[in-house]
């Protein structure tokens, strides 16, 4: 994956960069940004420390750096929003604005609420309009004809209003009409709406165009919509319109209507945010989590993401613009289902919750200080007065916010670690590579433990092939049965603990899907939803085992 996506070829197609070249080549272009206020000598020194991180694995930024960092397109984000007004010449600028910014392998969300909907009125034409559902159709042909140059996938959030009157024929458009193959969905969901389906009482279906109510329906009937659909396929999901914006650290520029494709990073219009994800298992030492190596490298790796907004190159003004005025930047985290591995900790426990907690808020911290410290050297972000930081007691802030938990799809088939925060997704799976080739993969902790258990014996290999399960291999003790379950064997509740641990410490959102088993009845997704609202979580994603459903990122991070 690595030679196929991410070294740099020559013109005929071949490879001419090792996977160290390319560390190096992304090293000296963050460090760049060092020679503005340090000089050369400078960067010479933190391009140094970057690639010492980068090459003991500690740590990636998101794939559109490795990608373009140091190269002519320059361009190093992978999450943008983008603004859709209500005119046609207003969607077709956006249309456009997208293909720019998936050439060079970023992702986009948009919010659709604002256009008016299906069979309303068109002044100009005496016309009809044909509505959101129509128009994401422009987008999504787009984005099928671009396929970012065959290297990435153009990958999109498609999300509408729950008051929108066209919020059913979205809801259905994916899961019955079949619809978009380069969207995910998302419902805008208000507290104001979960209280009337908690009250079983209507809600109104309002026009963008001009305010008035179209049409009223019972709120659980729309609600039972969402989750009956996400049942069937994993779609939509829910965002939390009021949890998203209490988190929003500059309301005076604006409220949060949208996210990135995979719902981690909340940004106003035509922002732009760069990911990076530290790699936990690397933060082990004997049973232990090195928590002054954990501290550092996210203090190294903020000024990372903090010299990528300098040198990046911007797709669109209007992206440079607004992102240099909040300058944010979003660390997270992947392989934290290995690291409970390491630290013989099952995933469903609150022994898991506490470490999720006590990682996140360290590395929050470390980062919050050394944007504390570069706000000192370079000044705080330029809408630092006009945040929510001076009330807070803040004298300076370099970045809006610091972190975010990314899905890191690609990123950690390249660490070969667990992706994200998610429990392992089976124990043995076969991957599907793109020429459509089965291979098989085995986790290779629970090898290393079944072989000192003596349990590696060919009738257990052929056993966890099939079921992919621990639970599969006889003779294994109740605590590694434990310590080893996948995504469909951990509870629901189990899943949501470890998203909501790690929210607290999160300044944007966390990427985490819920699995659920195959036979996970319709009013458990019901209870999931309500709960993940009431425990404050900015969103919510459901995956029903065996229910349809190639979701983007699952399709972006095949090698
Ligand atoms: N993304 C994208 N196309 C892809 C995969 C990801 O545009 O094929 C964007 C999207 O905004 C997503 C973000 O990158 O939310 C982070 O995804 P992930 O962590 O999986 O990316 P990676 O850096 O691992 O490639």
């Amino acid at each position: 994956m690595l030679r196929r996506r991410y070294l740099i070829r020559d013109e005929k197609g071949r490879v001419v960069e090792t996977p160290e070249r390319m560390l190096q080549r992304v090293a000296r272009a963050m460090a760049g940004a060092e020679e503005i206020s340090g000089g050369s000598a400078e960067a010479r020194i933190w391009e140094k420390r970057f690639l010492s991180a980068l090459s003991q694995g500690l740590f990636l930024p998101n794939s559109p750096t490795l990608m373009n960092a140091g190269r002519p397109l320059g361009q190093l984000s992978a999450c943008f929003v983008l603004p859709v007004e209500d005119s046609l010449e207003g969607i077709f600028e956006t249309v456009k604005q997208a293909a720019i910014i998936h050439k060079t392998g970023g992702g986009t969300g948009f919010d659709f609420s604002g256009l008016r909907p299906a069979g309303d009125q068109v002044a100009s034409t005496g016309g009809i309009s044909s509505g959101p559902v129509s128009f994401m159709q422009v987008f999504d042909t787009a984005t099928e004809a671009i396929k970012q140059g065959g290297v990435r996938r153009g990958a999109n959030m498609g999300i509408l209003h729950v008051s929108h009157p066209d919020i059913e024929l979205f809801i259905r458009a994916k899961t019955e009409l079949d619809l978009f193959s380069n969207f995910n969905l998302s419902v805008m969901v208000t507290d104001e709406f979960m209280q009337k389906v908690r009250a079983d009482r209507d809600w109104d279906l309002i026009n963008p165009r001009n305010g008035s109510r179209v049409r009223k329906l019972k709120a659980r009937g729309l609600f039972e919509l969402m989750v009956e659909s996400a049942h069937g396929a994993g779609e939509p999901g829910l965002v939390f319109f009021d949890a998203l914006n209490r988190g929003n650290p500059t309301p005076a520029l604006g409220r949060f209507n949208a996210t990135n494709p995979c719902g981690e990073q909340p940004l106003l219009p035509y922002e732009s945010c760069n990911l990076a994800s530290l790699v936990l298992p690397r933060f082990v030492k004997g049973k232990q989590i090195n928590y002054p190596a954990l501290e550092e490298a996210a203090g190294l790796v903020v000024r990372f993401l903090d010299n990528a907004l300098e040198v990046n190159r911007f797709p669109l003004p209007q992206v440079k613009k607004a992102t240099r005025l909040t300058r944010k930047v979003g660390l997270g985290v992947m392989g934290f289902a290995d690291l409970l591995i390491a630290l013989n900790i099952p995933y469903e426990s609150s022994r898991a919750a506490q470490v999720a907690q006590k990682v996140m808020k360290a590395i929050n911290s470390a980062a919050r200080e050394m944007s504390r410290d570069l706000a000192r050297q370079r000044g705080s972000f330029p809408a630092f007065a006009k945040s929510v930081f001076p009330a807070q007691g803040e004298t300076r802030m370099r970045n809006a916010t610091v972190t975010t938990l990314a899905p890191t799809g690609a990123l950690s088939l390249l660490m070969g670690c667990s992706a994200g925060i998610e429990p392992l997704f089976a124990l043995s799976h076969k991957r599907r590579m793109l020429d459509d080739q089965l291979v098989n993969e085995v986790n290779p902790a629970f090898k290393a433990r079944l072989a000192e258990l003596g349990l590696d014996t060919l009738q257990n290999q052929k056993a966890l092939a099939q079921s992919g399960l621990a639970a599969s291999i006889a003779g294994l003790p109740f605590k590694d049965r434990e310590v080893f379950k996948s995504a469909h064997e951990i509870t629901a509740q189990g899943h949501m603990a470890i998203q909501r641990a790690f929210q607290l410490y999160t300044d944007n959102a966390v990427s985490k899907t819920v699995n659920l088993p195959a036979r996970a009845p319709v009013k458990e997704v019901w209870q999931v939803f309500e709960q993940a609202h009431a425990m404050g979580l900015k969103g919510i994603t459901v995956f029903r085992h065996g229910s349809r459903g190639r979701q983007v990122l699952e399709l972006a991070s095949l090698p």
